[in-house]
């Protein structure tokens, strides 16, 4: 489902505090995924210990890694893109913030994943004073 499909589904207030939600999951993933990845480094240290598990070790560390700039990635991206809506949601001619229905949106495909950050931009119509404007 795309953004403009969510929000025309459930109204860009929603959305927008969904947003905020999904993106500090991320934020909270990232930095759990960190504390895995310092642990790991930190039990490379250990002394006398068999070549398998460092080599285990090595292996979570690396994929915590991983998770970790994927996570962050997918935060900051998220989260960027919610407050550039937000931030011209509001009606230009009657000052109404959230309250539009989406008329088109960037081309984005379900495969897409969130860090690319698509949709970037969204055309919206003001349900009270039928204004239209670009979002983003
Ligand atoms: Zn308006």
């Amino acid at each position: 489902m795309t953004v403009g499909e969510q929000i025309r589904r459930i109204g860009f207030r929603r959305w927008y505090e969904r947003q905020l939600i999904e993106s500090h999951a991320y934020l909270v993933t990232a930095f759990l995924a960190l504390i895995v990845l310092l642990a790991g480094i930190e039990g490379l240290s250990l002394v006398r210990r068999s070549p398998l598990f460092y080599a285990g070790l090595t292996v979570v560390a690396a994929a915590a890694g991983v998770l970790t700039y994927v996570a962050w990635r997918r935060f900051s991206v998220l989260l960027a893109r919610a407050e550039r809506f937000a931030g011209a949601a509001s009606c230009p001619r009657c000052g109404a913030w959230g309250e539009f229905e989406v008329l088109a949106e960037e081309r984005s495909d379900a495969h897409d994943p969130p860090e690319a950050g698509r949709p970037h931009w969204l055309r919206v119509r003001c349900r009270g004073c039928g204004c239209d404007w670009r979002i983003g």
